[in-house]
């Protein structure tokens, strides 16, 4: 991978408080310099975001996130030890130094430490701590590959850096840490049961009751143009149907009859499955059908993250 003058150019852009698309191992990211409010504006205005939807800072590092952040309480540390840099967010309570904006008025910020090489190549070399949302339009597919962030914000970003396909293809696992214990606020790349391995019980925060610390997780998100439906495995879509619509599986079995199809893992691997959903919905979604089916997975390890994007998708 050559860095040179892309990165450079990057970095003269953050500087000047400008926006860039950059690759991550979750999706790729729309980012600006987190501790200049103009430039995290600009971040709202070319996603369409309500500025009610907190976004997430980035670092190269925990030792580049500890000026941003108050207390880190034990379980983080182990989680942040375990998982970073990887697919894992916290919430943290924050420093003053964070502006309003990127937290959308808590008095929590979401922090993380991508892995792409990428990213941490442009961390390491700004120094200051990036916000970086998906690079899509508020509430539609988060892309995973340099072409379809252009194909998403075209020219309202000046530079999207090429990392390649993304290799996690789910936004980040986001994990509180309220009185009650370690809390699950989003399921993503880094499952529950691989959190639980390192940190004991993690709570599923209750929609209703939790939603004031996450406000971004609203029921509709992630969705394609074209409408989506979630049906369970073996769930018969009747003939006539079927030649109007898409079919998004999982698993050995085939689906027939439908004008178009793909499945995210034939070998049902879960890793394999979160890599190509939000490509397969976008190339469904462009085939120029009625409808779209989607198969619900297992609801365990990345099946859990994967149903929610469905269930989102669809709503
Ligand atoms: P993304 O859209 O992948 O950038 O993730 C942003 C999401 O992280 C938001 O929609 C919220 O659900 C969550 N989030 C970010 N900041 C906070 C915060 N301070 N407190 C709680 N949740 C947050
Ligand atoms: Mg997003």
């Amino acid at each position: 991978m050559e860095f040179g003058p892309d990165l450079d150019r990057a970095l003269a852009l953050l500087r000047a408080g400008n926006v860039v698309g950059l690759p991550t191992e979750t999706v790729y990211g729309l980012a600006a310099d987190a501790l200049q409010p103009e430039a995290v504006a600009r971040i709202f205005s070319i996603k369409q975001r309500p500025f009610f939807d907190p976004l997430i800072i980035h670092a190269a590092d925990r030792a580049g996130l500890a000026p941003y952040v108050t207390h880190w309480p034990e379980a983080a540390l182990r989680v942040a030890e375990a998982f970073w840099p990887g697919p894992l967010t916290l919430i943290l309570p924050k420093r003053p130094l964070i502006p309003d904006l990127v937290t959308s008025g808590l008095p929590f910020v979401a922090v993380r430490v991508p892995a792409h090489p990428l990213a941490q190549a442009l961390l390491r070399a700004y120094g200051r701590p990036l916000a970086a949302p998906s690079a899509n339009r508020f509430g539609r597919i988060s892309p995973t590959t340099a072409a379809a962030v252009r194909e998403e914000l075209g020219e309202a970003v000046p530079l999207v850096l090429d990392g390649g396909p993304c290799l996690v293809g789910l936004e980040s696992t986001i994990v509180a840490f309220p009185d009650a214990g370690p809390t699950l606020l989003r399921a993503g790349g880094i499952s529950v049961e691989a959190l639980e391995a390192v940190v004991g019980p993690v709570r599923l925060a209750k929609r209703e009751a939790e939603a004031a610390a996450a406000p971004g997780q609203l029921p509709q998100h992630y969705a394609p143009r074209t409408p989506l439906r979630v049906v369970a495995a073996g769930e018969d879509v009747p003939a006539p149907e079927r030649a109007r619509a898409a079919f998004l599986g999982w698993g050995p079995g085939v689906a027939e009859g439908f004008a178009a199809a793909r499945n995210l893992s034939p070998a049902e691997s879960f890793a394999e499955a979160a890599v190509n959903l939000f490509a397969f919905l976008r190339e469904l979604d462009g085939a120029g059908v009625e409808r779209i089916y989607a198969q619900r997975l297992p609801e365990r390890d990345l099946g859990r993250a994967i149903n929610d994007r469905l269930a989102r998708a669809a709503h």
